[in-house]
């Protein structure tokens, strides 16, 4: 057995001004406040991580980006910094998210960059990988996923690594309603757990938490979260709704 703390994260992408931002929390924070045994984050947009930050004080609530640059500061048009997120509350960010890689043409070698900066500036990676439908259908999923792992990580060390969360979203399961089953993800959590044993180290193997993202809700997690190797959930829908949020983060009371 091991003593993983489980990690319930919601990933807002580009949902809720700061006054929506607020409401949230102002609905959320007083059902989470005795919670001591699940850390919770949330990834606001950038425009409402200040309004976020300030209300989620003394709270069990972590802040968290959707995405940021690698380097600390620069002529980079649009970008943000992790010295600009730690300065601004955060102390996770997502990275690698299936959206980034689809939409915006994020390389492997981007996100390697991008969780190398973030963990040397004291922000927790959530790095994200999974496989098309098109890949799982093709029986590449196993290859597509060490080649993400071992390409993102490239260069990298265990000790620099300690805050590293992996978030294993299938793409085929993202905002559409299909979740992976249990056994699936369990199969695929396993995989990533070997890997980084066999590839790093296997005492940082052991303490990795690993979430799993895809259409989570708070009718499916409990199953999810009894699964041996499932330490989490990254999850986008469900976690707009201060209800269903809450109820994620009581997956097991
Ligand atoms: C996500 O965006 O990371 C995600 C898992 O979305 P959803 O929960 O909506 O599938």
């Amino acid at each position: 057995m091991t003593d993983r703390r489980p990690l319930i994260a919601g990933n807002w992408k580009m949902y809720k001004t700061g006054d929506e931002a607020v409401e949230f929390v102002n609905a959320l924070k007083d059902t989470v406040l005795e919670v001591a045994d699940v850390d919770i984050m949330i990834a606001p947009p950038f425009t409402a991580l200040a309004q976020v930050a300030a209300r989620i004080e003394g709270t069990p609530i972590a802040l968290g980006a959707q995405n940021m640059h690698w380097e600390p500061e620069g002529a980079f048009t649009g970008e943000i910094s992790p010295r600009m997120l730690i300065s601004a509350g955060c102390r996770y960010v997502i990275v690698g998210h299936s959206e980034r890689r689809q939409f915006f043409g994020e390389t492997d070698q981007d996100i390697n960059r991008k969780i190398d900066a973030a963990a040397k500036a004291g922000l927790a990676p959530v790095f994200c990988i999974g496989e098309t439908e098109a890949q799982r259908d093709a029986g590449e999923t196993f290859s597509i996923l060490d080649k993400q792992v071992k390409n993102g990580l490239e260069g990298l060390f265990s000790e620099n690594l300690k805050s590293l969360v992996v978030a294993y979203e299938p793409v085929w399961a993202i905002g559409t309603g299909k979740t992976a089953t249990k056994e699936q993800a369990q199969e695929v959590h396993a995989f990533v757990r070997n890997w980084f044993a066999k590839q790093l180290d296997p005492e940082f193997a052991q303490g990795l938490r690993i979430l799993y993202g895809g259409s989570v809700k708070p009718s499916n997690v409990n199953d999810l979260m009894a699964m041996e190797d499932i330490d989490g959930a990254l999850v986008g829908g469900a976690s707009l709704d201060p209800r269903s949020f809450s109820q994620l983060v009581h997956y097991n009371s």
